[in-house]
């Protein structure tokens, strides 16, 4: 894996909000079809990690380096000034793909819309090829026949797949899953893993906050244990779950296991 491409690398990432510390520097390579989980703590800084990487929050140190450019230094220009081969924000976020706990999707229009809002406005691809790819999307997480219908009148489990739908859709480089079936049934969240362990197979790069420790432990290529805005320990699975080295780590474990 260590041999592969790096997609994203973060150097030395710190964040503050204010006088508190989130992030105190984060060092990690995310390589192309790599599986990572990131487990620790309520507060930790999980989330607060994964929105800097596509800049929904702006760090206040370090690097985010992409196809080798550091975007924490790209500005967010308007469209129409962009060189076409020029890497800008738009397109970094592009390739990243995002699903976040409660599921963002847009309730007054149709689920097939929802899909291919992005990839006709933002893209410019035509109506009938965005239509093509959301019904094959829709077809692979078993939400072929939902294509008309209004969100609002899907299940959590069905929302949470549709919102994974909607951000490959875009063609992502990159998925990154903040808790995806954290707000869900229990009897729910096995159809969204399922997915998303589908994608994994099938070579997405992936980066999943996850309290899921089973989940974490069948899918990932790696496991990142956070604590107090740092990476505590890391491994594979087996290390992880099996082996952890950090009293944290396993003073953490033993409480979720
Ligand atoms: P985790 O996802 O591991 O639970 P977060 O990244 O959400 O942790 O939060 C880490 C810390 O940063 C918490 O103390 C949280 O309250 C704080 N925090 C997160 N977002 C903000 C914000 N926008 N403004 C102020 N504090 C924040
Ligand atoms: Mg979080």
């Amino acid at each position: 894996m260590s041999n592969s491409e790096v997609l994203i690398q973060t150097i030395g990432l710190k964040k503050n909000f204010d006088d508190l510390k989130v992030l105190k520097g984060i060092d990690l390579s995310i390589h192309k079809g790599e599986v990572i989980s990131i487990i620790g703590p309520s507060g930790s800084g999980k989330s607060t990690f994964l929105r800097c990487l596509n800049l929904l929050e702006k760090p206040n140190e370090g690097q985010i380096l992409v196809e080798g450019v550091d975007i924490t230094k790209l500005k967010d220009t308007k469209k129409f000034f962009k060189k076409n081969d020029e890497l800008t924000l738009d397109k970094v976020r592009q390739k990243i793909g995002m699903v976040f706990q409660h599921f963002n999707v847009f309730p007054h229009i149709t689920v097939l819309k929802n899909i291919t809002l992005a990839p006709t406005l933002e893209k410019g691809v035509d109506e009938a090829s965005a239509n093509e790819k959301a019904m094959e999307l829709l077809n692979m997480v078993g939400l072929a026949d939902k294509a008309e219908v209004l969100p609002t009148t899907l299940s959590g489990g069905q929302k949470q797949r549709l919102a994974i739908v909607r951000a490959l859709a875009m063609d992502p480089d990159i998925m990154l899953f903040d808790e995806p079936t954290s707000a869900l049934d229990p009897e729910m969240v096995k159809e969204v893993l399922l997915v998303i362990q589908t994608l994994a197979m099938n070579g997405m790069t992936c980066v999943i906050v996850t309290h899921e420790m089973g989940f974490a432990k069948e899918i990932s290529d790696r496991v990142l244990f956070m604590d107090d805005g740092i990476i505590v320990e890391q491994g594979t699975p087996e290390e992880i779950f099996d082996h952890p080295q950090e009293e944290r780590t396993k003073d953490f474990l033993s409480k979720v296991l």
